[in-house]
């Protein structure tokens, strides 16, 4: 059965997992992993709106494209890692099609979890095939019962960013989460993320850009096209008057079983001049996640390369520039004296 509301009070009372681009939830579908009846959200209008904060920031529906995040122009000025990463996931096709709210949301891509003849700890089962099978693509870091890589490119960028989320939840309450929050720490292997049936994923919300900024996005493929990272990194970088790193953010996907915030990358590149030497030894400490997962500890190698590699792209990239944001007139309704 498909429902299609048209209105945020039909989804709250709609029985079925959403369907917003369908690019992850269709292919589970297809392989009869999942079932059950579909929320579809074709006819919910307002869903891919973008607009600058009373704050200064920006917030984003949950259903706008990929592809059209990666091109906003408010995005492209003010959060360049986010529009990179947006850039330079999955396929133009996937791009053209999947949605922001989505892409957070996916389930993970593990061969066994996708496979009907697999219950699997994430399917409710006794066992992760993975661990005893192939998983030398998987995380190279064991951060939880499930090794399979968080899926998602955009939840790395917008850790980076420091954006959250709102939810409306099936109560009609509105909740903002922080992204860890909103994927939860990995220990529960069903979970994805930590959004309960009935929950809506509304809009994801910026802070304002600091001007100056610089933020840049790499991935480690195996070819140049339709593939998932091998390794990803999100970077943001702020430069003092002498040059040197006066504020920096290292974020890095595909290595865990969520996104990893490389807080002593970042400190270490603080107060010194961003040459090769200083992101590679940042790249080095982002590279030492914890106990590795014997078949895949290969990939912890990639990571001081692609540190390197986001750093340098956004240090070469314009920096962000801040918002104009419209003053608000003396007499308006609310505007304080
Ligand atoms: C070849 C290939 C390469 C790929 N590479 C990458 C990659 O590098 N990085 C990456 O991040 N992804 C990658 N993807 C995955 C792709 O980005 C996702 O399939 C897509 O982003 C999902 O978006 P969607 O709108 O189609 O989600 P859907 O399939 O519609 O939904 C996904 C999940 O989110 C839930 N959901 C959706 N919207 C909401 C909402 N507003 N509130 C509550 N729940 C909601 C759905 O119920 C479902 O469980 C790749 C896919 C392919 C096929
Ligand atoms: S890695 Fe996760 S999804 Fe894959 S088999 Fe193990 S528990 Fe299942």
């Amino acid at each position: 059965m498909i429902t299609l509301p048209d209105s945020l009070g039909a989804i709250a009372t709609a029985v079925g997992e959403i369907r917003a681009g369908g690019t992850d939830l269709q292919e589970r579908r297809n392989s009869g992993v999942s079932r059950g009846p579909v929320v579809d959200l074709q006819d919910l209008d307002g869903r891919d709106l973008v607009s600058i904060s009373p704050e200064g920031g920006l917030t984003v529906g949950s259903g706008v494209l990929i592809q059209d995040l990666a091109e906003h122009p408010l995005v492209v000025q003010g959060y360049p890692a986010l529009a990179a990463a947006a850039g330079g996931l999955a396929t133009p096709q996937i791009r053209a099609r999947g949605t922001l709210g989505g892409n957070l949301l996916q389930r993970v891509r593990c061969w066994y979890f996708r496979h009907p003849d697999f219950a699997c700890l994430k399917r409710g089962g006794d066992s992760c095939f993975a661990r005893a099978g192939d998983h030398a693509e998987h995380a190279c870091f064991d951060t939880g019962p499930c090794i399979a890589p968080h899926p998602s490119t955009l939840a790395v960028a917008l850790l980076c960013e420091d954006a959250t989320v709102t939810v409306r939840r099936s109560s009609g309450r509105d909740e903002v989460l922080t992204v860890p929050e909103l994927l939860g720490d990995g220990s529960d292997p069903r979970k994805d993320h930590m959004l309960l049936p009935g929950d809506y994923l509304l809009s994801v919300d910026l802070p304002p850009p600091v001007t100056g900024d610089r933020g840049g996005y790499f991935r480690a493929i195996r070819r140049a096209h339709a593939e998932w990272p091998l390794i990803e990194v999100a970077a943001r970088i702020r430069l003092g008057p002498d040059g040197r790193v006066s504020a920096a953010r290292i974020v890095v996907g595909a290595a865990a079983n969520r996104p990893i915030d490389a807080l002593a990358a970042a400190a270490a590149l603080v107060g010194k001049a961003p040459d090769d030497s200083a992101l590679l030894a940042a790249g080095a400490l982002a590279a030492k996640g914890g106990p590795t997962v014997e078949d895949a500890e290969w990939k912890a190698r990639l990571i001081p390369g692609s540190v390197l590699e986001a750093c340098a792209r956004a240090l070469a990239a314009d920096g962000a520039r801040a918002f104009r944001v419209a003053p608000v007139a003396p007499d308006a309704p609310g505007a304080t004296p």
